[in-house]
């Protein structure tokens, strides 16, 4: 464990990306970081948290699903049965659910994270939800008047982050996700080896809720990359050029991009992809949709231009209408602009 814990704190291939982000250099005691609560073991969660315990951590777990708490359980995990109980366990509690009204809810909600009132026991709460700025900012308020039980290290207040991430599910599974921080950059390098036990690199963003903001924007330009894709591959199909020709050319030319090149929409193209598997198993449309609503909320707010994002909120928001909404948003390719699978056994790219 404690070699596990080591490679935690230093991994050699994480190095790179942290020293481009030229830190100050600080020590901070890893038994603050001893006991994990994590809450929310979906698509995105169970990965992560599995992740942590790999890493040595010992990780408590809570779910409402039963389903998935009795996986866990059976793999010897501490599993319990509300948010309150994992901060009564946790020294830093990880959250990762589908939208706000959910993360709201496990913080205050009867049973929440905060039920104890104004005292803590975690000096750390970690958001990974993708969330708005607003309502991360009005939680990280909240939780700065909060006091912790005991004083841990230097800390004498509890401090949250938000700290949602990029990466598909095989990131998480892999370990290779981008966390995105907001907050105390104080707690975001005192929480680097946590974020680099479950990612290949964590950014600070800045403030409370910049973590938020800048998860927002790179899904904006995901959902738009993916239409554009989807929608050139139909075409393509069309004119009489096959996905799979298509999807090469793109892949060594100016059109290459994360949706051709990793996550191709084209069920037949690539291996290992949510398309390949009828559209299961990846990032659901209907977190696609939300998360487009969240921008174009953004940008009202901040008084931008937002036609592609409108234009992207409506085609999610019909693809959840039309009973798509589990699927991975690269289903947009098969059920809004109605390409074909390419047929199996074509050359294909990985
Ligand atoms: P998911 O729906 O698979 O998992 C959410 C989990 O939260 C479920 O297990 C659910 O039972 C649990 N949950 C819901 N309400 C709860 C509550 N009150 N208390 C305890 N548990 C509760 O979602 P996901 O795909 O894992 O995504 C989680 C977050 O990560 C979302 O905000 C999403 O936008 C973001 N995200 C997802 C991906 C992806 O590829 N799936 C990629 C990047 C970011």
């Amino acid at each position: 464990m404690a070699i596990c814990r080591l490679r935690s704190l230093f991994p050699l291939s994480k190095c790179k990306s942290l020293a481009l982000q030229s830190f100050p250099i600080r020590r901070f005691s890893s038994s603050l970081l001893e006991n994990v609560g994590f809450i929310g073991l979906g698509n995105m969660g169970s990965r992560m948290a599995n992740n942590l315990i790999k890493a040595g951590y010992r990780v408590t777990v809570q779910d409402i699903n039963s389903d998935v708490i009795s996986k866990f359980s059976q793999m010897g995990v501490p599993t319990v049965k509300t948010p309150y109980e994992v901060a009564e366990a946790s020294d830093v509690v990880i959250t990762m659910l589908p939208s706000s009204a959910h993360v709201i809810d496990v913080y205050t909600g009867p049973n929440g994270l905060l039920q104890a009132g104004k005292v803590l026991r975690p000096w750390l709460l970690i958001d990974s939800s993708t969330i708005d700025p607003q309502s991360s900012r009005n939680l990280s308020a909240t939780i700065s008047n909060c006091l912790l039980k005991e004083k841990k290290g230097d800390w004498k207040t509890p401090v949250k982050l938000d700290a949602p991430v990029s990466g598909s599910v095989i990131a998480a599974e892999s370990g290779t996700l981008t966390f995105m921080v907001g907050g105390s950059e104080e707690a975001f390098l005192a929480a680097k080896s946590l974020f680099l036990s479950m990612g290949k690199s964590a950014i600070y963003c800045g403030g409370e809720g910049s973590g938020s903001a800048a998860k927002i924007c790179n899904n904006l330009a995901l959902a738009v990359s993916m239409l554009g894709i989807s929608e050139a591959l139909a075409l393509g199909q069309s004119l009489g050029v096959s996905a799979s020709t298509l999807t090469q050319i793109f892949n060594c030319s100016s059109a290459h991009c994360w949706s051709s090149a990793s996550y191709n929409p084209v069920p037949g193209v690539m291996e290992g992809v949510p398309s390949s598997r009828d559209y299961h198993g990846g990032f659901a449309s209907k977190l696609m949709a939300k998360d487009l609503s969240l921008a174009v909320e953004s940008a009202k707010q901040a008084g931008c231009k937002y036609p592609l994002t409108s234009q992207a909120q409506e085609i999610y928001s019909e693809l959840c209408m039309d009973g798509h909404e589990i699927e991975d948003f690269s289903c947009a390719f098969r059920h809004y602009y109605s390409g074909l699978d390419e047929p199996r056994g074509q050359s294909k790219s990985k």
